[in-house]
């Protein structure tokens, strides 16, 4: 450990799976002054929020898992959300990290002070008390799926029972005999229903979209399956290279609707009509959109779910909430005891509402009104020090989060050993920002994921969310800084 790093004060923001992943790449290369804040309770970001029945990551846990930190005991092949949960919290044990996480600390606001070159973060407490620290460097690893979005449905509010947002689940609510609405139906709702259906009395469906689906069965591995991938030398990593070129495979498809596309597009028109007998239901939940342009969904009980006798599929939409239920487009009103909402995330929020102040006072908000955008989805000019850990264009439709996430990691503390050498916070080049981004925005042309609407997009149409790449490309652009990319600012001291 050098004499400096240790001088080097960092903040992050967010301990979920990036936030974990930066604080264990910094501390391990001797940058000892490392504080993540936490709004939340406990770590774990979404793996903590999301508690709805059936939460489960369709990614293969040997995927959806740190590098470093590999298990030979996951469950089964996509592993439930507790599951993840520990798995987190065990490596954050094990990497000494856990205890650099403070809690029930919101960050409202961070400013870049050019005199005195470091940031002032401000973070209010659930009891409306203020903390302002300084840091050296700023990481943010808030993510695109932190924040729910509340679906702006007139008469919300008139509705006399429970209304729950699939983030923000109420696990004490019994749902034994009673009647629930899921508004929604992307990928939470697709593991939320099969599992409503089995404990409420009856439920009913709300799709404003159909989904192209994939099979996921996720049984539970067998114990010569564990033993095997615990004791054979080299297989889990064999494993992981398999999913790896299983999950590149997704991205090819994608960003190849016409050809490769069209396999998939094939092999899911097949799963799906086996699995919707029911005519009415194939009907209202076939998808009306090219295969790949939104999330393709994985799951092998959710179209059996919405055929049983006591589910429903309304693909009416809804146009009011009324005491009793929601009321839809043809007038009806869907009596029922409990709302529940599936309705995803304000994912181009990105950080806000929280305030950032880069140089000169430019505000953050400001200088994404055109929409988000960061070099490599973690630098943005004018804002020196500032890093964003799963920021624009990093999100992946085909892969694993947690892979970008390690290799953000790696890049950032390379990045900041730069500074460390040079005495300097680094500022990203405005013409290396605004040329990478024209390249990365060149890349979605003749990509399914510009072939229809989705949550991928700014209110403009850009797509902000995605990386238009492979993972193998994501780890080539961020293997190693380049130090030319940046403009070096002088620290004090
Ligand atoms: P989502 O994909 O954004 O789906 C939201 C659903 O709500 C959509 O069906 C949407 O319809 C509908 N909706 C939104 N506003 C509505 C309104 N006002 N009225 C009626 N319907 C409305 O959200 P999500 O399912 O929570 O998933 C978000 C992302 O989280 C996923 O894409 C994925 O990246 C991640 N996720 C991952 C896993 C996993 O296993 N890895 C599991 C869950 C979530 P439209 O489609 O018509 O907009």
């Amino acid at each position: 450990m050098s004499e400096t790093s240790a001088q080097v004060r960092v903040i992050v923001v967010g301990a979920g799976f990036g936030g974990i992943a930066a604080a264990i790449e910094l501390t391990e290369h001797g940058y000892d002054d490392v504080t993540v804040l936490e709004s939340a309770a406990e770590l774990g970001g979404t793996w903590y929020h999301n508690v709805y029945p059936g939460a489960a990551c369709d990614v293969p846990s040997h995927f959806y898992s740190f590098s470093f930190d590999q298990r030979a005991s996951w469950s089964r092949f996509c592993s439930p959300q507790e599951e993840i949960l520990d798995y987190l919290r065990e490596v954050a044990r094990a990497h000494g990290v856990d205890r650099r996480v403070v809690t029930g600390q919101r960050v409202t606001s961070c400013a870049w002070d050019e005199g005195t070159g470091t940031w002032t973060v401000v973070a209010e407490a659930p009891d409306g008390t203020t903390t302002t620290r300084t840091a050296d460097a700023l990481l943010i690893a808030t993510g695109q799926l932190d924040k729910p979005s509340y679906p702006r449905i007139e008469g919300l509010e008139d509705f006399t029972g429970p209304v729950l947002h699939s983030a923000r689940w109420d696990t004490d609510l019994d749902l034994t005999g009673r009647r629930v609405a899921v508004i929604g139906t992307g990928a939470t709702a697709a593991q939320l229903v099969p599992e409503l259906a089995e404990a409420a009395a009856h439920t009913t469906v709300f799709q404003r979209s159909g989904n192209w689906f994939l099979p996921r069965r996720s049984k539970e591995y067998s114990a010569p399956v564990k033993a095997l991938l615990a004791h054979v030398p080299g297989l889990n990593r064999v494993f992981r290279a398999l999913l790896a070129a299983y999950l590149e495979f997704l991205t090819a498809a994608i960003r190849h609707p016409r050809t490769l596309g069209r396999v998939l597009a094939a092999w899911s028109t097949l799963f799906m009509r086996g699995q919707l007998r029911d005519p009415e239901v194939r009907r209202t939940a076939w998808p009306d959109y090219t295969f790949g342009c939104r999330r393709v969904l994985f799951s092998s009980s959710y179209l059996p779910a919405l055929q049983r006798p006591d589910v429903t599929l309304v693909g009416d939409a809804v146009t009011a909430m009324t005491e009793r239920g929601p009321r839809t487009a043809d007038g009806r009103v869907h009596e029922v005891d409990v709302v529940a909402l599936a309705t995803g995330f304000r994912t181009t929020d990105f950080m806000f509402p929280m305030e950032v102040t880069g140089s000169g006072g430019r505000r953050l908000r400001e200088d994404w009104a055109d929409g988000p955008r960061a070099h490599l989805g973690m630098t943005v000019p004018g804002y020196p020090n500032l890093f964003l850990l799963y920021g624009p264009n990093t999100n992946t439709s085909g892969g694993s989060i947690v892979f970008f996430l390690e290799h953000q990691a790696r890049y950032v503390r390379q990045a900041l050993d730069l500074g460390r050498e040079r005495k300097a916070a680094l500022d990203v080049r405005p013409e290396v920002a605004s040329s990478s981004d024209v390249t990365l925005q060149g890349r979605f042309v003749g990509t399914a994921w510009v072939a229809c609407d989705s949550w991928y997009r700014d209110e403009s149409g850009r797509i902000v969310a995605n990386w238009p790449g492979y993972m193998r490309e994501y780890a080539d652009a961020t293997r190693e800084v380049e130090p030319a990319d940046f403009r070096y600012l002088p620290v004090p001291g």
